[in-house]
């Protein structure tokens, strides 16, 4: 959807890309306790069926910030780094 312009559940191509607004909190997620580190999601909708996708902004900022969460996490699902 993000990178092809068309719904993955329809078909359709009647998508529309609504990026992050920094004012919006439903455009933001929060990775640390103190509000201090965000990263920002775009929306993706299909006016056809109403599916709707979100994805981060893809920068350095981001990636940053969330390279770090995965390691303070110490989790796994490092095949997705
Ligand atoms: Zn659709």
């Amino acid at each position: 959807m993000k990178h092809t312009g068309q719904c993955t559940k329809c078909r359709s191509y009647n998508v529309i890309k609504k990026e992050a607004n920094s004012m919006h909190q439903q455009d933001q997620v929060i990775l640390n306790s103190w509000g201090t580190k965000k990263i920002y999601l775009d929306n993706f909708i299909c006016t056809d069926c109403g599916y709707s996708e979100r994805f981060v902004q893809m920068n350095p900022k981001s990636e940053k910030l969330m390279k770090e969460r995965l390691k303070k996490q110490g989790g796994g699902f490092d095949e997705y780094v």
